[in-house]
């Protein structure tokens, strides 16, 4: 095919995009500020749940069609993603297991015995000894509700670097360090622009309905025991995240454009997750900061055109669920980039 197109931005977004059209025979130029690593995919968790992004009717389709690719790629241990068993809590009030949940065989945890799934028709139980589950539910007993499910967890460490290699395979290339103050910049050579900037798009194409939902984690080594995800979005936001060769402690979601990690911040995190695992306080190997692209009228995916008359395909506003919704809305932007 060999049609030229233009990606603007090396995040989750970008990079899938990127390998969804070179897979598909485009000829396919990343132009991006900072790499993978650098960007606010590099900072984030990365498990796969939907959180923190709008509007529902669209997200949980884009969120299940990239689940269904991520359980593949969890057999292929060189690309980062792995199945976890993720136990989310509340410590306030009765939790509900969303109905998304259901069909990927969620199970609700007991009142009593937090971390130990209830066992009811239907409902398959999470893996781990009875030795282990009792241990875990002696750890967590201080949520009072909580269901627990298997989704896809991407170790951001090593995706990134995968999807850009995998980029790079199918005949792509990645111009780093160009920042562009508009997309027709871009080279007319390019008639296919795709726009996947993040929180980048707020001044690349003016678009004030994005918020920055600043995100603060701590990398601390792994944890002996802790094989599972544990989140509990009430206040504080706490969550704990084993990945091959670390655990991401997180974490917070406060509207800031602020970079700097702050460390009193890092000490409450640390503090809180400490206490919920029930664990002596690990080092902090490093802190990470992110700014999680919120629109408040939701994902922007659609077809427009530059002032110069070239078509681009924007997706961008994945809010708190960027690697969520990955592989869905990289395949609709080439439907749409295709009409
Ligand atoms: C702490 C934290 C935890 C998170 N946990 C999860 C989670 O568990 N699961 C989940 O699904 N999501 C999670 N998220 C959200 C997720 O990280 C984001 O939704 C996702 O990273 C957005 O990806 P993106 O590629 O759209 O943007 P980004 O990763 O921000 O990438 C934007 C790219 O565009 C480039 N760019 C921007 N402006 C320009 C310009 N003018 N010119 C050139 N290049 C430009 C940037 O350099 C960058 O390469 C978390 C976020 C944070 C902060």
């Amino acid at each position: 095919m060999n049609h030229p197109v233009a990606i603007v931005g090396a995040g989750v977004s970008g990079l899938i995009c990127g390998v969804v059209f070179a897979e598909r025979g485009y000829r396919a130029t990343i132009f991006a500020k900072e790499i993978a690593q650098q960007t606010t995919s590099g900072a984030a968790a990365a498990l796969w749940f939907p959180y923190d992004v709008e509007p529902a009717g669209k997200v949980i389709p884009w969120a299940l069609e990239t689940f269904r690719v991520l359980v593949d790629l969890a057999h292929d241990f060189e690309s980062g993603v792995s199945m976890i068993e993720l136990r989310q809590f509340s410590r306030s009030q009765e939790i509900q297991i969303p109905d998304w949940a259901i069909p990927l065989a969620a199970c609700r945890l007991s009142a009593v015995a937090t971390a130990e799934p209830a066992r009811r028709g239907g409902c398959r139980r999470a893996g781990g000894s009875q030795g282990k589950r009792l241990d875990t539910a002696r750890r967590l007993q201080h949520f009072i509700s909580g269901f627990v499910l298997n989704v896809p967890l991407m170790d951001t460490t090593i995706y990134l670097d995968y999807l850009a290699m995998r980029f790079l395979k199918a005949g792509g290339e990645i111009n780093a360090n160009v920042c562009f103050e508009q997309l027709e910049e871009i080279d007319q050579q390019f008639d296919l622009v795709i726009n996947c900037a993040g929180i980048g798009a707020r001044e690349l194409v003016h678009d004030f309905d994005l918020e920055p939902h600043r995100g603060q984690v701590a990398i601390v080594p792994k944890i002996k025991d802790v094989s599972y995800a544990v989140v509990c979005d009430d206040a504080p936001l706490m969550y704990a995240i084993p990945r091959r060769n670390d655990c991401v402690f997180g974490g917070t979601n406060d509207l800031s454009d602020d970079f700097a990690a702050d460390p009193a911040t890092t000490a409450r995190i640390v503090a809180e997750c400490s206490r919920s695992l029930k664990i002596d306080k690990p080092n902090v190997l490093a802190e990470r900061v992110g700014l999680r692209p919120y629109r408040k009228s939701g994902v922007r995916l659609e077809r427009a055109h530059l002032v110069d008359g070239r078509t681009v395909v924007h997706s961008y506003g994945h809010g708190g669920s960027g690697f969520t919704l990955s592989w869905g809305c990289a395949r609709e932007v080439v439907d749409l980039a295709r009409l």
